[in-house]
């Protein structure tokens, strides 16, 4: 059985969120944008000629808000029929949005304004999860769903975060990545991991499958800044990988020359060395913040 994918726009913001159905017997939603951009998911099905009444698995990549945000209502709209499936170590960003505000402040809360942070991140937590609710289905690397008839198979993929995962169309070499494979970056420039090793691993992983076809959760951006769809063939998603493993190796590289870091007036600070060496002129205060992020990925090992 060969089994349609189609991609699922789900704007937010400046963000370019995308959702994908798997059009397998038993329908399949892989990621679910947030609450305002769920709202337009039966919509985009019905035009696919789906209805959302008929989704049986809603399959989370990871825990980050634009991926699970919508989750509860898109849930809610199959009736609580559906299956959803996340990883254990990202769950608690399905539970509660509370989860969302302590992560951010364990990341960031060092170096920017506590307080001001929490608050963003509680309205913005508020605003963009739809509900809070236990996941019907905890799944790890090598679980197999059965999409009726039509099998999925789980990889870990741990980096971007600790619990993200990769579903793979057993059989035809479709793989869905979320975010793993960021390339030289997304609207900041910049790739996002929380720890890097994990992230060089898992890229390496992605490789050994030889994807046939990739679907990234945004369009991440090539060495020459233009983005990548979010339907990669195998010739793209070879090429995705490849510059995420060289983008990873040049900031290591520069991490490790610039050691500690020197407080300063820079919108880098204390990392501007990195930044100069790397070439990076993004806006690194762009929430979430992919540059403080990565670096802090090195500088806590
Ligand atoms: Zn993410």
């Amino acid at each position: 059985m060969t089994v349609a994918v189609r991609p699922i726009a789900a704007p937010w913001r400046r963000f370019h969120l995308y959702s994908f159905l798997i059009d397998a017997p038993e329908l399949a939603i892989v990621d679910t944008g947030v609450t305002a951009s769920a709202a337009g998911v039966p919509g985009e099905l019905a035009k696919l000629g789906r209805r959302i009444e008929d989704v049986r698995w809603i399959l989370l990549t990871h825990g980050h808000i634009d991926h699970i945000g919508g989750a509860y209502a898109l849930w809610e709209a199959t009736g609580r029929r559906a299956e959803v499936v996340v990883s254990e170590a990202d769950a608690p960003f399905v539970r509660s949005r509370r989860a969302h505000v302590d992560e951010a402040l364990a990341l960031r809360g060092d170096r920017v304004g506590r307080e001001a942070l929490e608050a963003k991140k509680t309205a913005e937590a508020l605003e963009a999860i739809s509900g809070e609710f236990e996941p019907t289905r905890l799944i790890g690397d090598g679980d197999v769903l059965d999409l009726g008839g039509a099998e999925v198979r789980v990889h870990a993929i741990p980096g971007h975060t600790p619990g993200a995962v990769a579903y793979e169309i057993a059989g035809q070499g479709d793989v869905f990545v979320g975010d793993a494979v960021q390339s030289y970056g997304a609207a900041s420039g910049f790739p996002g991991y929380e720890d890097a090793d994990l992230y060089r691993d898992s890229l390496r992983r992605l490789q050994a499958l030889e994807p046939q076809r990739m679907y990234l959760g945004h369009p991440y951006r090539r060495k020459d800044g233009t983005p990548f769809p979010v339907v990669l063939d195998a010739a793209d998603a070879a090429e995705a990988i490849r510059g995420s493993l060289d983008r990873e190796a040049e900031i290591r590289a520069a991490v490790a020359r610039a050691g500690e870091g020197t407080p300063s007036d820079s919108p880098y600070s204390p990392y501007q060395q990195v930044a100069e060496e790397l070439g990076y002129t993004g806006d690194p205060t762009l929430e979430p913040a992919p540059f403080f992020t990565s670096i802090h990925a090195y500088r806590s090992r």
